[in-house]
């Protein structure tokens, strides 16, 4: 059985904790691999190798920590069918799917080859007499990164890529779920001629996690994942001083105005709603059509579309829409809420109860799930089911389904599908929701804007990646430096406004 361990100071090295987690195939069922579950000293001297390699990168020139930048973006290139099959095999995702996950983090690492731009200072030039003013951006130290199992890739690119080019030193907490395709991008940045122990991949559970929240020296953490996670670790970092940001989960809702063009809005909702099993924050999860008769049209559209969709293993290649779910676990908790919704009232119109993959019965598969006439009271309606299932509610008015993203308790992301530029103008405005699409249904933003969603879906003050991740990543320092023609009149004991 393959034994997954971590990368500490520039290789490979086993655990020593005692204590692993299996990793499962979700096609199959089966267990392929162990990871190594970190135990407080193991992080706390990775910590402490990581802050003797960041002296020496963070004094390196922002051009050169580039360059590093730059390289890599070339390996993950060259390496991406690689990357992607370790994900599909751990994740269950389809390949496709799979390279598009490290597409989106290689795309933040290319936004970070212009790392020097971005931290650049600033300069007042004669701020007072003989006087000069400026700020820089300084690195933090060592800086965390603790991320979710649902994009083994992208997620740790947006951590590693900013924090390493602003001159970091990162410990990378990937998902035991998943663990492989982190591991792998280590090497990589090696490659690229990142110095050992500036990136330390620490495989682990709670354990890892609670040892970067206590440890002194880590000064930020960047984490995603659920939203009772989130706010826990929100908490105790702050709580020990440091900065944090994060990103929990989410419930997308679409909202189908009567004017929109229903097969786009029921292509962009199939295609949204079940890519990736629904393991998406960014999925649609609730379709809102507005008024009966859009209602009635939209779920006519998505009926078939649903039914027609293809659920199979990744290495079925490209004729799969979707795969298994990463758990057993995850897959139980996705049958027990659609049970809630059939006994709480919602009507199941496509029901894959029943779905079976003949050859792959002990796999995590899900079959596809619509839900009609859900209402705000329901338990689907409410938690975050990250599977398989899309929920339509109806409602009688725009103002009704506004309201109805606004007052749903994440805020994510969400989208409007209409022809009225005045409607889609207003939803942007008016909506409290960080991510918004018009006639788009996943609005990811590129990699020089930024992510991040509002209400419970994020806690912290600065987004993922763009220029955001640099301000979160350094701290700013403000001299006022004073050059005098002459030291001769004595000391000045006023406190001194410029003049
Ligand atoms: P998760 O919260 O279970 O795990 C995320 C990370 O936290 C993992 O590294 C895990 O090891 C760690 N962790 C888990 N339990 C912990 C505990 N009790 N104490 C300390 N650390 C713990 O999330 P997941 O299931 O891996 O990912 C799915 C979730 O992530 C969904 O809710 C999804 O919406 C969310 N997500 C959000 C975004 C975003 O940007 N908002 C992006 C992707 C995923």
């Amino acid at each position: 059985m393959e034994q997954i361990g971590h990368w500490i100071d520039g290789k490979r090295v086993a655990g020593t904790s005692g204590r692993s987690a299996d990793v499962f195939n979700p096609a199959t069922g089966e267990v392929q691999a162990q990871v190594a579950l970190a135990s407080k000293a193991e992080m706390d001297a990775a910590v402490a190798s990581a802050a003797k390699a960041q002296k020496a990168w963070g004094a390196t020139n922002p051009q050169r920590r580039a360059r590093v930048m730059m390289a890599l973006v070339g390996l993950i290139n060259r390496d991406m069918d690689k990357l992607a099959e370790a994900i599909s095999r751990e994740h269950g995702k389809t390949f496709p799917d799979a390279k598009g996950d490290v597409q989106r983090g290689l795309e933040v690492i290319e936004f970070c080859i212009g790392a020097p731009h971005l931290l650049k200072g600033e300069f007042t030039d004669s701020a007072g007499p003989g006087i000069d003013m400026y700020s820089m951006r300084q690195p933090l130290g060592v800086v965390a990164g603790i991320t979710p199992f649902n994009f083994p890739a992208m997620i740790p690119l947006w951590k590693m890529g900013p924090a390493l080019a602003a001159g970091n030193a990162m410990i990378l907490k990937p998902s035991e779920r998943d663990p492989s395709c982190p591991m792998l991008l280590a090497e990589l940045c090696q490659e690229a001629g990142l110095p050992d122990g500036v990136l330390q991949v620490i495989n682990g559970d709670k354990e890892a996690v609670d040892a970067i929240l206590d440890n002194d020296t880590v000064q930020a953490v960047g984490f995603v994942g659920s939203t009772p996670i989130a706010q826990y670790i929100y908490s105790r970092a702050t709580a020990n001083g440091k900065r944090a940001q994060c990103f929990g989960g989410a419930k997308n809702h679409m909202i189908i105005m009567p004017d929109a063009d229903m097969d786009l809005a029921a292509d962009a909702l199939v295609g949204a709603g079940y890519g990736a099993a629904g393991e998406r924050c960014m999925a649609i999860s609730v379709a809102v059509p507005v008024g009966e008769e859009t209602a009635d049209r939209l779920i006519e559209k998505l009926v078939p579309r649903i039914e027609a969709l293809k659920v199979g293993p990744y290495t079925a290649g490209n004729d799969v829409d979707f795969g298994p779910v990463v758990t057993a676990a995850a897959k139980a908790n996705i049958e027990r809420l659609v049970e809630t919704g059939v006994a709480q009232g919602a009507e199941l119109v496509v029901d894959g109860r029943d779905f079976k993959l003949q050859g792959y019965e002990d796999g995590f598969f899900v079959g596809a799930h619509l839900f009609d006439r859900v209402t705000p009271d329901m338990d689907i309606y409410r938690t975050e089911i990250f599977g398989p299932v899309l929920s339509t509610v109806r409602a009688a008015s725009y103002e009704e389904a506004l309201g109805l993203a606004m007052d749903h308790e994440y805020g994510n992301g969400t989208a409007i599908f209409t022809r009225d530029g005045d409607a889609a103008r207003d939803f942007a405005s008016r909506i409290n929701i960080g991510m918004v699409g018009i006639n788009v249904p996943i609005p990811v933003p590129l990699a020089y804007h930024t992510f991040g969603g509002w209400k419970k879906s994020g806690f912290g003050d600065l987004n993922q990646h763009g220029p955001d991740a640099f301000r979160f990543y350094t701290r700013t320092k403000t001299v006022t430096a004073r050059w005098p023609s002459g030291i001769k009149d004595g000391g000045e004991f006023n406190f001194k406004a410029m003049e």
